[in-house]
């Protein structure tokens, strides 16, 4: 059969890994600590939302755009941790998590021919979005060991053919948490040279040290960025698949048309649960936080004990390790080391190579998920200590 263009192109990008990763946990019976979900449900009350809501007949198709419960969640979500300020009705957009809401930007916002700059390493699902949208993605790499942006490479990725800046932070899978001259430098070049911007904020309450800010909140980034978010990492429901973007009327509108025709509309009873959960009292937001913290510290602990080079992230559920003082620069080959590391100590993780367009520059590091229970997380770290992991 004749492979339509963008059916190769996609082939060729290969399974996600993280689906790889969870398939080989459940075949080995390892601790996965390669795709990145809690293994505790999160807040009770949010989840007793979505089972009245089922209960009470909240059952076929909501509004396009969300509820209007949701919508009003959202925006009340921005202005308070963020300063935001969104119209529910005409600026805000319920998506099919983070995942469509970017992707149906792209397709939006996007020409066939168009490049999307993105920091590399680069999540999984970008380079895909770039491409049904027919555009290409240019990645901008965070280096070892700060990860931090180097603002002039970013420059001179922009092209004539740059229609937008992909721009994720708190960064999966670095932790890298964009500060305000990074964001303030994204900011001035995207007015400068007339780009949009997509952002990516799944991990906004998830940040240990530093301070996430969005980029819309930057001098003439409101009327230029579509920002995205999600309730899965936020509220411990990563499969529930609700997100949101926002941005000005116009961008919105934009992505609606995209999103209709995508999913049409997203389910309905989990709107009015993730409305609860965005109405959450301050406290639940700081406890996610601490005890994410208190996990990365236990992971990294364990990693550095097991003879592994740890580069601690500052945010995110995620901490990149560096597998070459175990295993020799020559033998460092993350993808190799993560296929068998289940049957070597029981445990999955997820090699960096596959987030980099060149896998060569990510070959020695790979990535350990951390939103696991503490007692599977000191499993995790004595297994990988015994078995000397390489
Ligand atoms: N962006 C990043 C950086 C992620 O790590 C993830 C995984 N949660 C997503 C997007 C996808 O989010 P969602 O499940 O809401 O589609
Ligand atoms: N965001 C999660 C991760 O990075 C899950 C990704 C996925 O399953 N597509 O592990």
């Amino acid at each position: 059969m004749r492979q339509p263009f963008l059916t190769s192109r996609l082939q060729g990008m290969g399974t996600t890994i993280f689906a790889e990763m969870s398939a080989l946990a459940v075949r080995t019976g390892a601790i996965n600590l390669g795709q990145g979900f809690p293994d505790v449900d999160g807040p009770a009350e949010v989840a007793e939302a979505a089972i009245a809501a089922i209960r009470g007949g909240h059952n076929q198709y909501p509004p396009g755009t969300g509820t209007t419960e949701l919508r009003h969640a959202i925006a009340a979500h921005q202005r308070r941790f963020w300063g935001l300020a969104f119209d529910p009705d005409a600026e805000v957009l319920v998506t099919a998590g983070a995942t469509e809401a970017i992707t149906a930007a792209l397709m939006a916002l996007c020409e066939v021919g168009d490049e999307v700059v993105a920091l590399e390493p680069t999540y999984d699902s970008y380079a895909a979005a770039a491409a049904m949208a027919g555009a290409t993605l240019r990645g901008v790499t965070l280096e070892p060991p700060d990860f931090r942006l180097d603002v002039d490479a970013l420059a001179a990725r922009i092209s004539d053919r740059t229609r937008l800046l992909l721009v994720n932070s708190p960064h999966n899978p670095t932790g890298t948490v964009l500060n305000d001259g990074e964001l303030a430098a994204i900011a001035e070049l995207c007015v400068e040279r007339d780009l949009l911007a997509v952002t990516d904020e799944v991990y906004e309450h998830i940040v240990f040290d530093g301070e996430h800010r969005p980029l819309a909140s930057y001098p003439g980034m409101a009327d230029r960025t579509v920002t995205v978010s999600s309730a899965g990492k936020t509220f411990s429901f990563t499969g529930w698949k609700v997100g949101w973007a926002c941005g000005s009327p116009a961008l919105v509108a934009a992505v609606r048309t995209a999103k209709q025709f995508l999913t049409y509309v997203n389910g309905a009873p989990f709107q009015p649960a993730v409305a609860v959960g965005l109405g959450l009292h301050d406290g639940y937001f700081a406890g996610l936080r601490d005890d994410l913290r208190a996990k990365r510290d236990l992971l990294c602990k364990g990693l550095e004990a097991a003879g592994f080079g740890v580069y601690p992230p500052q945010a995110t559920y995620f901490v990149t390790a560096d597998i070459r003082p175990l295993v020799g620069e020559a033998d460092a080959d993350g993808l190799a080391f993560c296929r068998t590391l289940p049957e070597r100590c029981g445990v999955v993780a997820v090699p960096n190579a596959v987030f980099y367009a060149d896998p060569a520059r990510g070959r020695h590091l790979v990535r350990f998920a951390f939103c696991k229970r503490i007692d599977v997380l000191e499993e995790a770290a004595g297994r990988l200590a015994r078995a000397g992991a390489g």
